[in-house]
């Protein structure tokens, strides 16, 4: 007879190891400036990290982001420590010339990418590494309701060789809903066209309930978002929402946009993903690319 060993308890002994350690949660904005990407920042980690334009002093000239910088906040919920790291980076394609903009975003996921690598190869390694490498990229695409332009097709590109892009259509208040399916469906098809591959990734790992949710948050992509650092009070409770000449958005209600459906995957459903993907995807490729250079 098979006595009891007791090593079902390795779960909460995991929990537990990682709870004391907590999460860390790179990620990155993309996109020019004013398309609302602080702002969204900030509603979605319900907190002021990064300074949005509408926060700022009337009498101050508007601050644009002109080198990437990241930020860094702890959030704990039910005693699970998340440690955010924001990287924000300079609105891409600002200027008359946009030749090589992209190249210092791009720079910068292969330097965490590289810092790690050299980490890990140090013999005497900390035993916990630092992981600055950015875990999910929010792609602000302009809600022009045309097209993507050329410039967001070449950087998309660039983009999902190297980290988990995640697109969303911004300040989706100014497109009706029949625009932003209009718009949302030409950018679907102009993906498919320019083969640009988007997170999330089909993986041999994935059950059928993984599919079924995965394939449901691929029909939504790009989420159409609004962001708003105002609240309302409803039946006691703060609301986010948007006042324009129309009537007050609701940002968290799913009617009025998907903002709530982009909360839900980068952080209910698809957080722990997010992280190992990068990891055993963009890391290992940046990883086996650069053993195989040191061996020539
Ligand atoms: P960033 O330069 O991309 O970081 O943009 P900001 O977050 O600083 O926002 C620029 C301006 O757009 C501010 O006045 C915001 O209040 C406004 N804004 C942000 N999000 C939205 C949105 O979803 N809809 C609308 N209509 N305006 C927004
Ligand atoms: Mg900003």
């Amino acid at each position: 007879l098979q006595s009891y060993v007791g090593f079902d308890s390795i779960t909460s002994q995991i929990e537990r190891k990682l709870l004391k350690r907590g999460f860390q949660f790179n990620v990155m904005v993309v996109g020019q400036s004013g398309l609302g990407k602080s702002t969204l920042v900030n509603t979605i980690f319900a907190s002021h990290l990064i300074e949005s334009k509408g926060r700022t002093q009337a009498d101050e000239p508007s601050r644009k982001t002109v080198e990437i910088h990241a930020l860094t906040e702890t959030i704990i919920e039910n005693g699970v420590k998340l440690r955010l790291n924001i990287v924000d980076t300079p609105g891409y394609g600002d200027q008359v010339n946009n030749e090589g903009c992209w190249d210092t975003i791009v720079k910068y996921i292969k330097d965490q990418h590289s810092a790690f690598l050299r980490k890990e190869l140090t013999a005497m390694r900390d035993r916990f590494i630092q992981d600055t490498r950015i875990h999910s990229c929010l792609f602000f695409i302009s809600p022009t309701g045309h097209s993507l332009k050329p410039i967001d097709i070449v950087v998309l590109k660039k983009l999902t060789e190297v980290v988990n892009v995640i697109p969303v259509i911004a300040k989706s208040d100014s497109l009706t809903i029949e625009e932003r399916l209009a718009f949302k469906q030409r950018i679907k098809d102009e993906l498919i066209h320019h083969n640009i591959k988007l997170y999330p990734y089909a993986s041999d790992e994935d059950d059928l309930q993984d599919q079924t949710l995965n394939e449901t948050y691929q029909a939504m992509i790009p989420f159409a978002v609004v962001g708003s650092e105002q609240s309302i009070i409803v039946d006691g409770k703060p609301v986010r929402v948007r006042q324009n000449r129309w009537g007050v958005i609701n940002v968290e209600n799913e009617d009025h946009c998907e903002f709530i459906h982009l909360r839900n995957f980068l952080t209910r459903t698809h957080l722990q993903d997010l992280i190992e993907t990068t990891s055993m995807i963009h890391y290992e490729t940046f990883r086996s690319k650069q053993l195989m250079a040191l061996k020539e």
